[in-house]
């Protein structure tokens, strides 16, 4: 077989695999069963997969399990390829996110959309999305009670995607995948797993807007992600 098929395959079988890790119940003879139908079925379940995103985005636009329900226009639930080889992590939305119902589309957001080019990917090839799902009022840093709250609706998008690398961006982010208390001036750079899946911190695209001499840190990051990728893609 084409050795690209074949990749392909063995990407689309593992996003399966996570998904039904996650959705026990889910016809797993019927997908997995052998034959010469089984690539077909698994590209069927694929399908599938990505549509079934869509009853977690509801259930996640009618949240109130925490009290950031009362002040948000939307809920902002995460965007970009759901069979993604790379997934960028942020904190919660701000006021333009709120507005649009999309992560990252502010000036923080255009930031994050050049250091993706800049690895020579699309913002619509990887996947965003935040810890948080609706602004905390004034932009503050989410609580803790709140991160407990959200956490599960991340944690099961990661498991629909999984993606082979996870970039966590900004300390919060960083907390709940990495689970250090490390700053994350000392993280970033540095690979941790995350439920089998390395994870990278970096510095949150709002914070280089800030202090925009620590943008070589994250092309540094950025530059030994994407190997880290290329290595990744092409092992087997
Ligand atoms: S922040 Fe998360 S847990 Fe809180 S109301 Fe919004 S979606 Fe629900």
């Amino acid at each position: 077989m084409n050795p690209a098929l074949q990749e392909e395959l063995r990407k689309l079988r593992r996003s399966l695999q996570g998904f039904l890790e996650a959705e026990k119940g889910f016809g797993v003879e019927a997908v997995m069963g052998k034959g010469v139908g089984r690539e077909k079925n698994v590209m069927h379940s694929v399908v599938s997969l990505d549509r079934n995103l869509e009853p977690l985005r509801q259930e996640v636009s009618v949240c109130i399990k925490c009290p950031l329900h009362q002040g948000r226009r939307q809920t902002v639930f995460g965007e970009g390829s759901p069979s993604a080889k790379l997934m960028f992590v942020g904190e919660a939305p701000g006021s333009e996110e709120d507005q649009q119902g999309r992560p990252f589309v502010g000036q923080a957001g255009k930031l994050l959309t050049k250091i993706i080019e800049a690895i020579g990917l699309k913002r619509e090839d990887v996947y965003i999305a935040n810890i948080i799902k609706c602004r905390p009022p004034g932009n503050r840093a989410p609580l803790p009670e709140e991160i407990h709250s959200c956490e599960p609706y991340l944690v099961r998008q990661i498991e629909f995607i999984r993606p082979r690398l996870i970039c966590a961006l900004g300390k919060y982010a960083a907390m709940v995948l990495v689970r250090k208390e490390e700053s994350i001036s000392l993280l970033r750079g540095n690979f941790y797993d995350y439920q089998g899946i390395p994870v990278m911190p970096t510095f949150h695209p709002a914070y280089l807007l800030r202090n925009p001499s620590a943008k070589r840190l994250v092309w540094e990051d950025m530059k030994k992600l994407k190997t880290t990728l290329e290595k990744l893609e092409t092992s087997p």
